[in-house]
């Protein structure tokens, strides 16, 4: 789950990162008040969406009076603001955060991110920050200082010294950079988070370390004993269907193809997009049923792969074991009665109680498309598509 950078600031500065002085705004008149409130002569403005990039996208300005800043944020709310790391539909502007500007002598990076390959917390530094870590690894990839936090002992004082000189701070800053670190990684430990990023951090032109820019993500699987952190869910950064599948106990990804997916387990959900772009077509999602699934629980799974309009074919791909394939047969079966399904379907069944689940398939009358195997599914996935396209 990921939260907006005025949350995560909150958070961090509980923590005692140093953060500049903002408030966040609903409305335009609300930003514009808010600049009275900060005090000073010059504010930045930033676009709250679920996504880095915006400087880039138009989605952080410095304003100079409450006019500018009221004119601006007019300009954001309302808006979709599409980025590098958004998809071309963009993400809602709803929010917008209005902090006192600082002046900016040095810009750096600092990210802490669960490196799964290693299981421990890997530290991201470089002294040359302001862009995306995926660029900096491409353009100064010898510029990248990482370090592992063994759980054990967790973060040491030595490393974070040895990471603030590592980065170029002067004897005087190390004390403050090594405080940053510290409160980033507890922020990391104690709210069960994935992903801390402060770029940039900057160095003011008084020589002040401070937090321009924040991102947290958090562990969806933690969120149950992490209320305080789930209240900050923001649903309009969410993709829609996604979000209800998820609240439906459903593990979906929406992607870019038009083959909608339904099948029981990760590791066979891969398998079958595997298979379907070697049979020449695309995947339109993601979607694991899970074991133990119902015959309502198979309608959902239509539901929400329907609910995707560049789904041009269904691939139901199962494997039982502790899935029954009579059980998913009669899901499929009433998917047909309850919703109007006008594309191809296609079933592939093997496993646990497969003859009486093949039995209601043939018995149904439905004009469903049958295989055997994960190979055949999914080229005739592909060729029902291009069969209609042809008729
Ligand atoms: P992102 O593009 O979504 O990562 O948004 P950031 O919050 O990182 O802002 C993008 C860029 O705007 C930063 O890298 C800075 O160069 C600039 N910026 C943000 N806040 C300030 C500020 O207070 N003063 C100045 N001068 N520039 C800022
Ligand atoms: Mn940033």
């Amino acid at each position: 789950m990921d939260i907006h950078e005025y949350q995560a600031k909150e958070i961090l500065a509980r923590f005692g990162v140093p953060i500049p002085r903002g408030g966040l705004a609903y409305s335009p008149e609300q930003a514009a008040y808010r600049s009275h409130e900060i005090g000073g002569d010059k504010w930045v403005v930033k676009a709250q969406i679920h996504s880095g990039g915006r400087g880039e996208a138009g989605g952080v300005k410095v304003c100079g009076n409450d006019a500018e800043i009221r004119d601006y944020a007019a300009t954001l709310f309302g808006k979709r603001m599409v980025t590098k790391q958004t998809d071309e539909r963009g993400k809602l502007v709803g929010r917008v955060y209005v902090e006192e500007a600082s002046s900016i002598a040095q810009e750096l990076y600092l990210g802490f991110v669960l490196d799964r390959s290693s299981e421990r917390i890997m530290v991201v530094a470089s002294a040359e920050g302001g862009m995306e870590i995926e660029d900096l690894s491409e353009n100064h990839p010898d510029a990248i200082l990482r370090m592992l936090i063994d759980p054990a002992t967790g973060f040491l004082d030595y490393q974070a010294r040895e990471l603030a000189f590592g980065l170029g701070f002067d004897a005087g800053q190390v004390a403050e950079a090594t405080k940053i670190f510290r409160a980033c990684y507890r922020a990391f430990r104690d709210y069960d988070a994935t992903m801390v990023e402060i770029n940039p951090l900057v160095v003011t032109n008084e020589g002040k370390l401070v937090a321009l820019d924040a991102k947290m993500s958090f562990d969806d699987n933690a969120m149950f004993r992490r209320s305080e952190i789930a209240e900050l869910r923001d649903m309009s950064q969410e993709d829609p269907v996604e979000a209800g599948a998820a609240d439906r106990g459903l593990s979906y990804v929406s992607l870019d193809g038009n083959i909608g997916c339904m099948i029981n387990g990760a590791g066979l959900a891969m398998a079958t997009m595997d298979m379907i772009k070697l049979a020449g077509g695309m995947p339109a999602n993601f979607l694991d049923i899970g074991g133990g699934a119902s015959p309502e629980r198979v309608l959902t799974a239509f539901r929400t792969v329907l609910a995707d309009p560049k789904v041009e074919a269904i691939l139901v791909n199962i494997f039982a074991g502790i899935n029954r394939c009579d059980w998913v047969a009669e899901g499929v079966v009433q998917a047909f009665q309850k919703m109007q399904i006008d594309i191809p379907v296609i079933v592939r069944l093997s496993g646990t109680n497969v003859e009486e689940g093949r039995k209601i398939i043939d018995e149904s009358g439905l004009s469903l498309i049958t295989a055997e195997t994960l190979a055949e599914a999914a080229e005739k996935s592909v060729a029902a598509i291009a069969g209609k396209k042809t008729a």
